[in-house]
């Protein structure tokens, strides 16, 4: 039996992989990174990723295995000429766990997996899904009682910084600052979903669907709300959250 970590780019995944290095968890002996590379993954995560997790890992005489879907979640949307939403959720499916399981079952009879999923948030620490052939799963974050402030303490005890919350740059579930931060710093990605947007929509009108199933990307308001939002928040030079922005933090499935 061997352990393969499931490796995020975020804070949880990297206090996990820390962990296996730094002889903290011996139970698992010598365990695997691997990481699926979903093609949109923010650029800080990539930076973070090639310029300290790498070199930290190859310092410890480990190294990490990246693997990528076949088309990358966005070009997979505008292929299908659909948004992304928080209702369907298969694009971790595509980008993120059948690459990882894929890759794994060529190459190990008896995996087990790792998940950086923290002691915070132990409601999504589900059990292996047989009739989906899950590789059996371990959440040593959770049992070790490890959260997510714990978790920022272990990366810092290695000597490297915290990296950001991993996952895509255009993700359904990302939160309204982090909506505004895209549409002020980065409109050639932005822009990206405004068309993917008004793509959807009119595949949508053009088929005679029912326009009460089209999804907007980001939080039941289109991508031109938020970009005009985002403008005018500038002019002021403010940030403001509207009274009616509830902005609770729901996860993805994605793992950190
Ligand atoms: S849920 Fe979000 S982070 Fe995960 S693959 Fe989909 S868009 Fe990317």
């Amino acid at each position: 039996m061997s352990f393969w970590l499931s490796y995020g780019g975020g804070v949880n995944s990297t206090a996990l992989a820390v962990m296996c290095i730094n002889g903290s968890l011996p139970e698992y002996g010598e365990v695997k990174f691997i990481f699926s590379d979903t093609g949109n993954e923010k650029p800080e995560t990539i930076r973070y990723i090639n310029k300290t997790f790498l070199p930290y890992l190859h310092e410890n005489g480990r190294d990490l295995i990246t693997v990528r879907p076949k088309e990358t979640v966005l070009e997979r949307w505008q292929r299908y000429e659909v948004t992304g939403s928080r209702v369907r959720r298969d694009c971790t499916d595509h980008g993120k766990i059948r690459p990882i399981m894929e890759y794994i079952k060529t190459i190990d009879d008896n995996p087990e997996q790792l998940i950086g999923i923290d002691a915070g948030e132990s409601h999504r620490a589900k059990p292996a899904n047989k009739k989906k052939k899950d590789f059996p799963k371990h959440y040593p974050l959770v049992s070790h009682g490890i959260d997510r402030r714990k978790c920022i303490d272990i990366i810092k005890s290695a000597g490297i910084c915290v990296p950001v919350k991993s996952g895509c740059w255009h993700c359904p579930f990302m939160r309204v600052k982090e909506i505004l931060e895209l549409a002020k710093n980065n409109r050639k990605m932005f822009d990206k979903i405004v068309q993917l947007e008004s793509v959807s929509r009119s595949r949508l009108i053009n088929s005679g669907g029912n326009i009460q199933n089209y999804y907007y990307q980001w939080r039941d308001r289109s991508a031109t709300y938020w970009r005009d939002r985002a403008e005018q928040e500038a002019k002021q030079m403010i940030f403001n959250l509207e009274f009616d922005d509830i902005d609770p933090n729901i996860p993805c499935d994605c793992y950190d």
